[in-house]
């Protein structure tokens, strides 16, 4: 899940697909990848306790196997602290620098389904590992024209993402996120942004709803907190339509 925008619902929306897999009966692994542990956090961890973090995973110092923890969403977590913005500067003159998560989720590989990557509002050297471990990527993008800004050069970067380090990625399609159905514009955005880019739109889009603002506080995804809103339904929707994907 990238787009180097904040606020557009990555983090919401590997907590909520993470928790529609988990349903689905799969082993699922979300990783947060953001210095500021939103993932982490909603989902019941507080990164302030937590002994060893995807950084000391980044830098050799423990394995994921070390470092997971189990949530009650029915998800294991690779959680995040706030000190991976210096595993970012520390990886950087390594060599290989783009490889090294790959390298470690390989490890875990048979334990997981589904591996769900939550990163940061950039695109740097975090960024390009998760594009480079991955198989798929889905860009969450809210309803707005400002949205868009953004997305031609995440699209140039998975470009060189596939043509360098894994021709393996593959576009999995934008999901709509924050979307008010009342909104005539909304629903000018939602028509428009498919061949805007060329790329498949995941649906049904995810409703806005104040739902979503409750969840993380009581460090559950909305499909715990609220199983029948139309938020989650939406995401298990989507979870639905992804597993066929994959
Ligand atoms: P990102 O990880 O891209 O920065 P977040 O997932 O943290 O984005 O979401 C940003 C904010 O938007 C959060 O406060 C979150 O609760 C809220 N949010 C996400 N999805 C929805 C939604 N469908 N409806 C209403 N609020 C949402
Ligand atoms: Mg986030």
């Amino acid at each position: 899940m990238a787009n180097q925008k904040g606020g557009v619902a990555k983090t919401t929306s590997v907590a909520s697909l993470g928790a529609a897999f988990a349903e689905q009966g799969k082993r699922v692994l979300l990783v947060d990848l953001d210095p500021q542990a939103c993932l982490t956090f909603s989902l019941g961890v507080d990164p302030d306790e937590v002994q060893s973090s995807i950084n000391e995973v980044l830098l050799g110092q423990a394995t994921i196997a070390e470092v997971r923890v189990s949530c009650e969403d029915g998800v294991d977590l690779v959680p995040s602290v706030i000190d991976l913005a210096g595993a970012e500067s520390m990886l950087m003159p390594r060599p290989g620098r783009e490889h090294v998560l790959k390298g470690v989720l390989d490890e875990v590989a048979d334990d997981y389904d589904v591996v769900l990557l939550d990163c940061s509002p950039s695109l740097g050297v975090l960024t390009l590992n998760a594009l480079t471990a991955a198989r798929g990527l889905v860009i969450p993008m809210p309803c707005e024209m400002l949205s868009h800004r953004g997305v031609g050069q995440l699209l140039d970067t998975v470009a060189d993402v596939q043509r360098i380090l894994n021709k393996d990625l593959q576009v999995l399609g934008i999901l709509p996120t924050l979307f008010d159905g009342r909104s005539n514009h909304a629903r000018e955005v939602l028509a428009d942004v498919g061949e805007r880019y060329d790329l498949p739109v995941l649906e049904p889009p995810i409703p806005k709803t104040i739902r979503f603002a409750e969840a993380p506080a009581v460090g559950r995804s909305i499909l715990a907190t609220s199983r029948t809103s139309k938020g989650a339904t939406a995401y298990r929707e989507v979870a639905q339509a992804l597993a066929k994907r994959l």
